[in-house]
């Protein structure tokens, strides 16, 4: 019974992804090996674009059902050995790239847009008239001492960027 609702906890029921809280435990050990291996880590933050909107037009369950294919997508596209796709809560995911360059981010980044725009889940109150996704990525090497909260904050400013050039679109922080 314990074991079962570890369980619970560790997965959104909704999305069958990992839940924010085992994201949360995941990153910080990556964190840890990212500094003892001194490989770089890479987070796309991903943000559904007029989800809102998908709510009222099409109602709850419908939207329930767009947030379970794009979680199905998110797990398709999480193909590298550690990566790590993780539902961070109302209509936001999370993939960790551990080892990832700049480079590898911003293609993944770039195939998870497409791949939910090739859902084509009809979306009449978005300018695309289908639901697409925001995509903020952010990748670094972690100093010893630092915190894994910076990665979050990058992908988190990537996110918002994306948002402010229109939505539909992937921006990349990698200094
Ligand atoms: P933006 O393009 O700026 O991201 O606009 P948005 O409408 O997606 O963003 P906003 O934050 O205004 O709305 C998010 C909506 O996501 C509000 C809420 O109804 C919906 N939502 C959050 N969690 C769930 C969920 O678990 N199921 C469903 N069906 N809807 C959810
Ligand atoms: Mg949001
Ligand atoms: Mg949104």
């Amino acid at each position: 019974a314990t074991r079962h609702l570890e369980e619970l906890a560790s997965t959104d029921p909704l999305s069958g992804l990992a839940s924010r809280r085992s994201f949360d435990a995941r990153l910080a050990s990556e964190w840890q090996r990212a500094v003892a291996l001194r490989h770089g880590i890479g987070l796309l933050m991903i943000d559904v674009d007029h989800f809102k909107l998908f709510n009222d037009g099409y109602g709850h369950v419908e939207g329930d059902a767009c947030l379970r294919q794009i979680g199905q997508v998110l797990a398709t596209v999480a193909d590298g050995p550690s990566d790590f796709a993780a539902r961070w809560g109302g209509e936001e995911f999370v993939l960790l790239l551990p080892g990832a360059d700049a480079t590898r981010a911003r293609e993944t980044a770039e195939r998870l847009r497409l791949a939910v725009m090739a859902l084509r889940i009809r979306h009449d109150g978005a300018p695309a008239g289908f639901i697409t996704v925001s995509i903020g990525a952010a990748r670094l090497e972690p100093a010893a001492g630092s915190r894994p909260d910076e990665l979050v904050e990058a992908a988190d400013t990537a996110l918002y960027a994306a948002k402010r050039r229109g939505r539909n679109t992937v921006v990349v922080d990698a200094p």
